[in-house]
């Protein structure tokens, strides 16, 4: 018999798990891959495995469908499993919550396939001796359970509270209030810390996506933690399923009092274990440093961040500084460095992960602190765009629309060019209204003279002074049907940026609520891209429009320039700028 998954991305947790499940049962399996397809191929135990595949194979964003089938692809080379950067498996969760168990209340459980071992490499390969277990050896247990368990088979980074990595409570003075390295103490912990959240307290906690701070007492740069969905939250069906699914993103959420929240589900073994604790449906955390107590370990791991999931209507997408949706594969033989990510040999992964690089050519987007002999710059927009092209496997010509601190459009037909560039910003003061406001709102004025990214400008105009997710978030949470109408043109050769923001200033004078002026900014520019890629796609007789770049991750954006441009197609395993770069590459 022949499974066939649907599996949009090229990380390897879920193909490790679906292994680990085989051996669970004593099937044998061939696994296949033609990329988005899995294909599982056994002869035996089809009851017993189907039926244990259905119990330990979570949920994962990437995972649509999977499908009994009569296909029987050659098989591909093997593949070396990459760790991962995920929640923990419902297995493991259960064991840490199992009061007879060796790993009670012992945030470092994780398996073959769930956890952030990726935090816990120091280079590749990924064998224990390249960890920072390296440093622990594995008691009795622990290396009997890597011949028995087929969850942990030869896992390189098995621990228990016999063998632990210690956790430290202390107190605003730095004073160790409680060192956990026996069983009960590691609860004590955590009970300690939920108490200290209900009685109004603040505790810092170094969990696998950083420093952390979790409260109760919501503020306005809040995000919540939740551990169990209630009736607080509007939750549609597609946010609860990517929700809890195992890569735990970030999503926008809207709360019953209309409001919105950028929330996540409980993540690692300290999230899990302080809402285990403190028995609640959510609580709220952002990360400031000024806390009454911190739940802290001593050893360098590397942090992921959260990805940042972006629903609207059918669409989806992974906003920028989405770092868990790596390591992964990629089918780009060059080598890439962009910020703190490498491409090297068909690996992503942080930098710091690869032990000794030796390559012919490097090529960057941006000043990049390296010295190499052939560095090759490219355009980030570019790359970007054609990240798009490169995961929907699309060779007719298409348009592509950049939308992020820069604007760019391109055309691929064979080669790309790059078609209009909303270029340097060029702003004409000599009007009427730009008078009146300079008058009216000097301060403001000046803010906006001084700031150099053409969105934010505009924000400093209704009198905002925060970065882009801020501002985005402000638009957001206008509750009105439609916005105001923002002059969007284009002038001599490129963007009219003095109607832009003089049309801003008008309605600014006019006192025009400033949620708004913000969502009325996105939506304008929604229609006006929109409505130019579609000119353009019409005239050049293109097959798609791609859309990408930071900033398109904004409701009434997407929705107005989706609304012109259905057929639009964006990102799917790669975020919507910066690392997709290093998958678009040419
Ligand atoms: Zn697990
Ligand atoms: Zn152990």
């Amino acid at each position: 018999m022949t499974l066939r998954f649907e599996y949009h991305s090229h990380t390897t947790y879920f193909l490790k798990r679906i292994q680990a499940v085989a051996e669970l049962t004593n099937t044998s399996i061939k696994l296949n891959i033609k990329f988005p397809f899995i294909y599982v191929i056994f002869e035996e135990n089809v009851e017993e495995f189907t039926k244990a595949l259905d119990q330990h194979l979570y949920n994962s964003i990437f995972f649509k469908n999977v499908q009994i089938c009569e296909e029987n692809p050659s098989a591909k080379d093997s593949l070396t499993y990459l760790p991962s950067s995920i929640a923990l498996c419902p297995n493991c969760i259960k064991e840490m919550l199992e009061p007879s168990s060796r790993r009670f209340y012992y945030p470092f459980t994780s398996c073959n396939s769930c956890g952030y071992q990726s935090s816990l490499l120091i280079h590749y390969p990924f064998k224990r001796p390249n960890t920072l277990l390296n440093f622990f050896k594995p008691c009795k247990e622990c290396q009997e359970e890597l011949k028995t368990n087929p969850f942990r088979k030869n896992y390189p980074l098995i621990t228990c509270i016999e063998c632990n990595i210690p956790i430290k409570l202390t107190d605003k003075k730095g004073l160790k209030v409680l060192f956990a390295n026996e069983k009960e103490e590691f609860k004590q912990i955590f009970d300690i810390a939920a108490n200290a959240l209900k009685d109004g307290k603040r505790v810092r906690i170094k969990t696998l996506r950083g420093y952390k701070r979790f409260y109760l007492e919501k503020d306005n740069q809040s995000y919540v933690l939740i551990n169990r969905l209630n009736e607080e939250f509007l939750v549609l069906p597609m946010e609860k399923r990517a929700l809890f699914s195992i890569e735990r993103p970030h999503l926008y959420l809207t709360s019953i009092s209309g409001e919105i929240v950028e929330a996540v589900g409980v993540w690692d073994g300290f999230t899990i274990l302080l809402m285990a604790s403190l028995n609640a449906d959510y609580c709220y955390f952002d990360e400031k440093e000024d806390a009454d107590l911190f739940i802290d370990f001593d050893l360098p791991v590397t942090f992921y961040e959260a990805p940042k999931y972006f629903i609207n209507k059918h669409f989806a997408l992974f906003r920028p500084g989405s770092d868990s949706l790596f390591p992964k594969y990629c089918e780009n033989k060059k080598t890439v460095l962009y910020n703190n990510f490498l491409l090297y040999e068909g690996v992503i992964d942080k930098v710091e992960h690869f032990e000794q690089i030796a390559t012919e050519a490097i090529v960057v987007f941006q000043d990049e602190p390296i010295e190499h002999s052939h560095i090759r710059l490219q355009d980030i927009a570019r790359a970007a765009f054609e990240s798009v092209l490169k995961e929907h496997a699309i060779d007719e010509p298409t348009i592509g629309v950049y939308f992020s601190d820069q604007v760019k459009f391109f055309y691929k037909k064979q080669v790309t060019k790059e078609v209009f560039d909303f270029g340097n910003i060029h702003f004409e003061p000599k009007r009427k209204v730009v008078e009146q406001f300079q008058k009216r709102f000097p301060k403001r004025y000046e803010a906006f003279l001084k700031e150099g990214n053409f969105i934010l400008k505009a924000a400093k105009l209704i009198g905002f002074d925060s970065d882009f997710d801020s501002f985005n978030k402000l638009s957001l949470s206008f509750g009105g049907k439609g916005g105001v109408s923002i002059d969007c043109r284009v002038g001599e050769s490129s963007f009219d940026y003095s109607s832009f923001y003089a049309s801003i200033m008008s309605f600014v004078l006019a006192d025009a609520d400033a949620k708004l002026i913000a969502y009325s900014i996105f939506e304008s520019l929604g229609d006006f891209l929109g409505n130019q890629a579609v000119s353009i796609y019409r005239e050049t007789k293109a097959s798609h429009i791609v859309l990408c770049g930071a900033y398109i991750a904004n409701s009434a954006f997407f929705s107005r320039f989706t609304r012109n441009a259905p057929m639009t197609k964006v990102n799917i395993e790669y975020p919507i700028d910066n690392e997709s770069a290093l998958l678009g590459v040419q």
